[in-house]
């Protein structure tokens, strides 16, 4: 093919998916993306990022950040499995491990380069050939991938819906393993899923769960332990990953789960072992944040706060369980001139569209923090009621 053919079926591609009105593109920002940042030298009041602590810009976070780079240098300098694993990766995993699992003995923690990396990882090497995945209907494109990748029949099932589960579990009698998927916190809805059932299905099954906390981890549970660390049984092997990404304010993802797991990850999961261990900086600011959780859960209490703050401005009920809050309004044209409006009024909050979210269910997707104010919530939700009155 020649370079100008090439550029004509690419610039076809591109001209389909502009007229399909879902064109994107990179904007930079000026300034850290906290509650209040800068982008395009205008000044935005930020209800977009997962930041849910705050922890990204905090200072102890910072100083662990740079004593580490002083101490170690920039880079990890190869995989975990060459010489890339410092003490720094190991202080961090047995610190996740009392974090998420009060140091159960028996589990383990291994440390990923993303949440992405992670669950790519936990499928392909759970599961394979001859094998099934149950997996929630919203369930983020990082699980569809990885069950894609495990080359295992998948059964999606309703969102959340524990009797469609049991029925489809039911006529997958011979399969050689049975995994169910689900994410803790789903992330463009904010509902929950229901753990104690899933937990009494697989028992029932002969099932394993794999709950993804990415946006669990630091906001729900006692400390921000997450989902997992609020259900009762403690006798039905969980794996569970989250990231280091969103409420711990850092970077990276890691699996908690039972010693075997975590061994067979060790030797087989390809995202894991091909690539070059995560940098000191991040991994030295997650510890941080975790011991920050550990010694104090002031901040998860904040969060907490706002959040009731929010869903009552949105008049929604204030047992909304999570920080993030999807305004659903249909249609793709609704969320655009809704977006755009907020963004007029220097409010940034944005529009979820297909294919991120089924046709039809386009939404504004609004995350509140530990750091934003009563009157910043106060503003942000009178200005979506407006938008969402009906006409008179
Ligand atoms: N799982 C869920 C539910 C997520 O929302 C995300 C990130 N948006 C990921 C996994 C991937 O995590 P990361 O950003 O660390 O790759």
């Amino acid at each position: 093919m020649s370079l100008l053919a090439l550029q004509t079926e690419l610039a076809d591609e591109l001209e389909t998916i502009r007229a399909s009105g879902r064109w994107r593109e990179l904007r930079a920002a000026q300034s850290p993306p906290t509650v209040t940042f800068v982008r395009e030298d205008r000044t935005w009041l930020n209800f977009s990022s997962n930041d849910y602590l705050g922890l990204a810009t905090h200072p102890r976070l910072i100083a662990a950040a740079q004593t580490a780079t002083a101490a170690w240098g920039v880079g990890a300098t190869a995989s975990r499995l060459i010489c890339g694993t410092l003490t720094l990766h190991s202080a961090l995993e047995t610190a996740l491990v009392d974090f998420k699992v009060g140091g159960q003995p028996g589990y383990r923690a291994l440390l990923f380069n993303s949440g992405y990396h992670a669950n790519l990882a936990l499928l392909a090497t759970l599961a394979g050939a001859g094998d099934v995945i149950f997996s929630d209907a919203l369930n983020h494109a990082s699980l569809i991938d990885g069950c894609r990748l495990s080359r295992a029949t998948v059964v999606v099932y309703r969102h959340n819906d524990v009797d469609d589960l049991r029925a489809k579990l039911a006529e997958h009698p011979r399969a050689r393993r049975k995994l169910i998927v689900t994410e803790a916190v789903f992330s463009m809805d904010g509902d929950v899923a229901p753990l104690d059932e899933l937990l009494a299905l697989a028992e029932a099954f002969g099932a394993w769960v794999v709950l993804d906390e990415a946006h669990a981890t630091g906001v729900l549970g006692p400390h921000g332990r997450g989902l997992a660390a609020t259900v009762a049984s403690a006798d039905h092997p969980l794996i569970t990953m989250g990231t280091l990404s969103k409420a711990l304010g850092s970077f990276g993802a890691f699996v908690v789960a039972p010693e075997v797991v975590i061994e067979l990850l060790t030797n087989r999961a390809r995202p894991f072992i091909f690539t070059t261990a995560l940098p000191p900086a991040p991994v030295a600011a997650a510890l941080e944040a975790v011991c920050l959780l550990q010694e104090s859960d002031q901040l998860v209490r904040m969060l907490r706060a706002n959040i009731v703050e929010m869903a009552t401005a949105l008049g929604l009920p204030p047992t909304w369980p999570t920080p993030i809050f999807p305004v659903v309004l249909g249609s793709e044209q609704a969320v655009m001139y809704a977006m755009q409006t907020l963004q007029d009024a220097g409010f940034y909050v944005v529009g979820i569209r297909p294919p991120t979210v089924p046709p039809g269910a386009s939404r504004l997707r609004l995350t509140v923090t530990a750091a934003h104010t009563e009157a910043q919530i106060g503003a942000v939700a009178k200005a979506i009621r407006a938008i969402c009155r009906p006409p008179a």
